[in-house]
């Protein structure tokens, strides 16, 4: 009995810093401290990560004429067979990008835990509120 409630009051706890942040409401971010990035484990670049054929553009895995001309399901097809891409949903036009084996992003430094495409980051990631 009293062991639950003790997990109860943890989860509590640790549940309003993941989910209060709201993008659209600033007074919810935090504001950037120096050494702030360096306690980030990445744990949200382990989630799918679900890409545009512009954020494909400019990580340099689609070229931009083939983007403009080529089919975007023979793109996808490609990206698939190169192991970049798991999934493709057809309607909205979404890449899931194939994560590694350990389940993290395959733009994740396996050591460092940064993002190894920052400046071309996928516009889902830039637009996290973390
Ligand atoms: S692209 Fe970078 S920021 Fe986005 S999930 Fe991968 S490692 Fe994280």
């Amino acid at each position: 009995m009293h062991h639950n409630e003790a997990l109860l009051d943890f989860t509590a706890v640790i549940k309003p810093s993941i989910y209060l942040v709201d993008v659209d409401r600033p007074e919810t971010w935090s504001r950037y401290k120096k050494g702030m990035c360096d306690r980030c484990m990445a744990s949200c670049c382990t989630m799918p990560l679900e890409v545009r054929l512009s954020d494909l553009v400019r990580l340099e895995l689609v070229d931009p004429f083939e983007a403009e001309h080529e089919d975007v399901k023979q793109i996808a097809k490609r990206l698939t067979k190169m192991g970049v891409v798991e999934r493709f949903n057809n309607k909205y036009e979404l890449f899931t990008v194939a994560r590694r084996a350990s389940g993290d992003c395959r733009f994740l430094d396996a050591q460092t835990r940064r993002c190894t495409v920052y400046d071309k980051r996928p516009m889902t990631c830039r637009s996290h509120p973390e």
